[in-house]
């Protein structure tokens, strides 16, 4: 039974709330359970006390899952700001952010002759998803994963 310091394996597809597909596990994950910050807290909370070989949707509000959008992660840039060639939409590179000057990883979003659009929000932030989960594994955490905060072994951290 899922509870705090148990391995969770689990395969999941997330939709957004009209049922379109944004992601889906290709290989079974496992998460260390009980309040690591490991996967959405409401998501957590769904899956207490829940056994292997259950199947449940759990619906996850943005104040509840990957947090709203926050526009000043996005940013407006020339074109010639960027080194020639490729640069295209879901590219990932390092910019400052505008109010504090921090670097972060943004996505590119649009790409004009001109200009292009940085974001480094969560791709899934500012969305309701909908998580289809099957539960395939539960199992006691190690000592190490639960000083780690994380899972061990194929699906979670490698060290
Ligand atoms: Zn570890």
């Amino acid at each position: 039974m899922i509870k705090k310091n148990t391995v969770v394996t689990f395969n999941y597809e997330v939709m957004d709330d009209s049922g379109t597909l944004l992601e889906k596990s290709s290989a079974p994950a496992l998460y260390l359970h009980g309040g690591y910050g490991n996967v959405p807290q409401h998501l957590e909370q769904s899956l207490e006390g829940h056994e292997a070989g259950e199947q449940l949707q759990v619906r996850v509000e943005p104040g509840q899952g990957f947090g709203e959008r926050d526009e000043t992660l996005v940013r407006h840039e020339l074109r010639s700001k960027f080194p020639e060639g490729k640069l295209e939409v879901g590219m990932r590179v390092e910019a400052q952010r505008e109010d504090n000057n921090e670097p972060m990883t943004f996505t590119v979003t649009a790409v004009s002759d001109f200009g292009v659009t940085l974001d480094a929000n969560h791709p899934l932030a500012g969305k309701t998803l909908l998580f289809n989960i099957e539960i395939v594994e539960v199992r006691p955490a190690t000592a190490d994963e639960i000083t780690h905060g994380h899972a061990h072994g194929a699906g979670g951290h490698h060290h």
